[in-house]
C-alpha cells in the first residue's frame, strides 16, 4: 500500500526483514513484482571465511570483517573494501529462487494450462506465490476503493 500512495518510498530494514519473514513461513522464497524488495532476505546470504572456516548469515548490517578471526575480507556486496583487504571470502546464497523464478515466470501468462504437480517444491511455491499475488490484488483494489471514497 504505501508504494500505492507514493511509489518512490522505500521501506526500511525492518519492514524488508518481515516481509521476508512472512514469505518465509508461508514456505515462499520467491518475492516477485512489488516484493521484489525482499529478494535479498529470501536468499539467505552468507560468507565463509578461508582463512578460519568461519561461516556467518549476512542478513544484517556487515563491516566487512569475519567474526571468526577478524581479518578483513572483501565483500562486493557491501562495497566496504578496505585497501589492503583480502579476497578471503565470496558471498553465497542458502536459498537460491532460479527454478521457482523461471517456473512462475513461465506460467505466469497461461495459468489455465498449468497443472501443478501436488509432489514438485517448485510447483508447490509458484502455486503459493500465485494465491498471495491474487490476495494482494483483492486488497489493493479494496485499498484504492477507499482511498477514492476518502478522496486521498
Ligand atoms: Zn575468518
Amino acid at each position: 500500500m504505501l508504494k500505492m500512495l507514493d511509489p518512490e518510498e522505500d521501506f526500511s530494514e525492518e519492514v524488508k526483514r518481515f516481509v521476508a519473514c512472512s514469505l518465509i513461513y508461508n514456505g515462499i522464497f520467491y518475492a516477485p513484482g512489488d516484493l521484489d524488495f525482499a529478494q535479498w532476505y529470501l536468499r539467505r546470504p552468507y560468507y565463509e571465511c578461508k582463512e578460519c572456516g568461519n561461516v556467518e548469515d549476512l542478513l544484517f548490517e556487515h563491516d566487512g570483517i569475519c567474526d571468526g578471526c577478524q581479518k578483513e575480507y572483501f565483500s562486493s556486496i557491501t562495497g566496504k573494501v578496505k585497501e589492503g583487504a583480502k579476497k578471503t571470502t565470496e558471498i553465497k546464497y542458502r536459498h537460491d529462487e532460479g527454478p521457482v523464478r523461471k517456473k512462475f515466470q513461465a506460467v505466469a501468462t497461461k495459468w489455465d494450462s498449468f497443472y501443478p504437480d501436488d509432489d514438485d517444491p517448485v510447483d508447490v511455491q509458484v502455486c503459493r506465490i500465485a494465491a498471495a499475488l491474487e490476495y494482494k490484488a483483492v486488497k489493493d483494489a479494496q485499498f484504492l476503493e477507499q482511498k477514492g471514497a476518502l478522496d486521498l
